[in-house]
């Protein structure tokens, strides 16, 4: 089945309390998607299902469209048992997933030289290993009916970066699994795609001194850092773009070309 229209979907949104997971969250309940939050923090999901919600209802007032159900479904990524439980609960309870967002991610920087095994490890199992669990979980139903995964990585992971080795090094990861998934599954009607941000403002960017943001912003050919709403569109494009698939799709104004 060739995914199109995205009102009623299935939608999985990992890391969705996050800048970017947020924004993509609202981006399905305002197309009429059933979504499912899935993050380490039940307080902070919770929150976000009630100003889903109220969302959902605004837009069902305004537009006539059928309203969206936003589902909580509390899970760490890195835990697989724990992401399997998750997908369960989801299919029981607003049915089998038709599009997964992988956009849960840590960046844990540091150079090389001072990065702990345990730092180095988290940048792995959360940016590269994260996404290969909950898309495994979520391809069974999918294998049936299709679908497709949108993975987030990053432009440091065909560029690199200083003080970023094992995060761009997870993000590098991205893009073979990204392509070897996609001709895993494409037979049976499963786009899977990655779009890397540039630096988006979001809490993970919050940190960066002014002066790093100031030359980050002088290289990039557009001059600006990048919205949320930069990469919604690029989601709401793969999401419905049905002869895309295997992809990496950099969306980064221009920085590293
Ligand atoms: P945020 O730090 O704002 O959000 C990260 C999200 O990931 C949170 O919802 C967090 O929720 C969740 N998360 C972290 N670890 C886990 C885990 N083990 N299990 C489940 N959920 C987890 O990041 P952004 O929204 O900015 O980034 C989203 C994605 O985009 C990431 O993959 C990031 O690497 C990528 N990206 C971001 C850029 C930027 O400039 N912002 C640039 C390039 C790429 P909780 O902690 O509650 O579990």
């Amino acid at each position: 089945m060739a995914l199109s229209g995205l009102a009623q979907r299935v939608v999985v949104v990992a890391g969705a309390t996050g800048g970017i997971g947020r924004a993509i969250s609202e981006l399905y309940v305002r197309e009429g998607c059933k979504v499912a939050l899935l993050g380490r923090t039940e307080k902070t999901l919770v929150e976000l299902q009630s100003h889903l919600l109220e969302l959902a209802n605004k837009e069902h007032a305004e537009n006539d469209k059928q309203l969206s159900a936003v589902y909580v479904a509390t899970c760490d990524v890195t835990d697989s048992p724990s992401v399997k439980k998750a997908v369960t609960d989801i299919i029981a309870n607003i049915g089998a997933p038709d599009i997964l967002v992988n956009a849960a991610g840590v960046a844990e920087d540091g150079l090389l030289l001072r990065s702990s095994d345990k730092s180095i490890q988290n940048n792995i199992n959360t940016n590269l290993i994260g996404p290969m669990v909950t898309s495994r979980a979520v391809l069974p139903p999918m294998l049936r009916k299709g679908g497709c995964i949108i993975n987030i990585g990053s432009v440091v992971g065909t560029h690199g970066n200083v003080g970023q080795c094992a995060y761009s090094a997870a993000k590098a990861g991205l893009v073979g699994f990204t392509k070897s998934l996609s001709k895993e599954v494409g037979s049976r009607g499963i786009r899977v795609n990655l779009i890397n941000p540039g630096y988006i403002e979001t809490p993970m960017t919050a940190h960066i001194p002014q002066e790093k943001i100031d030359k980050i912003i002088q290289n990039t050919t557009l001059g600006r850092l990048g919205t949320t709403d930069d990469i919604v569109q690029a989601v709401r494009f793969v999401s419905t773009c049905t002869f895309i698939t295997g992809q990496v799709l950099h969306v980064d104004g221009g920085l590293v070309l």
